[in-house]
């Protein structure tokens, strides 16, 4: 019997759940449930619930986290950028990094599927192809063990890591609300963002869902079809007029900023024509806010890291062009844990090892 993992749950959702499914004992729900996503533990005896009461808990309900592989830190100004790869059930990995903002507080990368179908030319993570999608509580769980396994605390969490979060809308979208969930993890939308490559379809659902305070980023890195095709083949689906068409429609609020990453590429989308496009695509979305990321060369870099000047010039036309925008500052270089680095070589071997025996 396939059991319910609670922290894919909101504590409205299992105490509804616990009702049906359980003869006695589901008056603790509400207080399982935080404990479970509070503290990190799951032990109905502690609830003084009979033997029975407590058997059928742990017939019907589980909470289990994934092992924790290997962390790798990568110390910084504000404090150690950890990668955590994490071995899934089925002995797949997924990885996710806390990067540390300052004042003890962190942010949490997590990853929504392993591996990637969208192929981004600079990404570690699209050379190995999609291997699955993750499920709700394998996202939380990433939060999960980086508070309580690792005791740090977490305040923001992006979806950042591997994958493309609204390619898996079916588990990111209830992910995002146990995460919201007030009696549960209560992590506010302001501190929730998605980001995308420019998954149209998964936009449009996002906004049919209502999360008004949510952030939403997208990757545009080039803003001329041609190019941006090249670096990012999803672009051959959508073209730049279609998404430009689905933010403009995605006005969650009224001071709504959408995020604009940018990854700086010498030599490939790095000319003042590629800053002037990048303001005539932003032009009719309202406010936006441009992430500019100097590349982080990976196992098979596409170029080189942007010098220190370059990356000042072009924020210099961006600025030019009246755009706001600030760069985003690399940390975790060095254990492949910054961005387009998730999914590095020796996943991806293992990964392919384990395909290779399943075969
Ligand atoms: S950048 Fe994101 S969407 Fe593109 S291949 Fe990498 S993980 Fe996938």
């Amino acid at each position: 019997m396939t059991k319910q993992p609670i922290h894919g749950l909101t504590n409205a959702q299992l105490v509804e759940r616990a009702r049906e499914l359980l003869p006695r004992g589901h008056g603790v729900a509400r207080r399982i449930h935080r404990t479970v996503m509070l503290q990190g533990r799951f032990d109905p005896e502690s609830f003084g619930l009979g033997p029975e009461a407590c058997e059928s808990w742990r017939a019907e309900f589980s909470f289990e986290l994934p092992e924790i592989v290997r962390v790798q830190s990568d110390e910084g100004d504000h404090g150690a950028t950890a990668k955590m790869v994490l071995r899934l059930q089925d002995g797949l990995e997924a990885e996710s990094v806390c990067i540390p903002m300052g004042r003890d507080r962190y942010t949490l990368c997590v990853s929504s599927q392993v591996g990637c179908k969208m192929g981004c030319t600079f990404c570690e993570t699209g050379r190995m192809g999609l291997l699955r999608h993750l499920t709700t509580d394998e996202i939380i769980a990433q939060l999960l063990v980086a508070r309580h396994r690792l005791g740090r605390p977490i305040r923001n969490i992006v979806f950042m890591g591997m994958g493309e979060a609204l390619d898996n809308a079916k588990s990111v979208i209830p992910a995002l609300r146990v995460l919201n969930d007030e009696a549960g993890l209560a992590i506010g939308q302001e501190r929730l963002t998605i980001c995308t490559v420019g998954h149209v379809e998964g936009i449009r659902l996002l906004r049919q869902e209502g999360l008004k305070r949510l952030n939403l980023s997208i990757s545009l890195n080039a803003a001329n079809d041609s190019l941006r095709s090249e670096l990012m083949p999803v672009s051959r689906r959508t073209d730049l007029a279609e998404l430009q068409q689905a933010l403009v429609a995605y006005k969650p609020r009224r001071n709504f900023a959408l995020g604009v990453n940018y990854c700086l590429l010498p030599g490939i989308n790095d000319t003042e024509a590629d800053a002037r496009a990048v303001a005539e695509f932003c032009m009719p979305l309202g406010r936006v806010l441009v992430n500019l990321i100097p590349y982080n060369p990976g196992s098979t870099p596409l170029t080189r890291a942007p010098h220190a000047a370059e990356v000042e010039r072009f924020i210099g036309w961006l600025r030019a062009q009246r755009l706001p925008v600030r760069q985003r500052v690399t940390k975790g270089r060095s254990v492949m844990a910054a961005c387009g680095q998730l999914g590095n070589p020796s996943v991806r071997k293992e990964h392919r090892a384990l395909r290779t025996a399943r075969a």
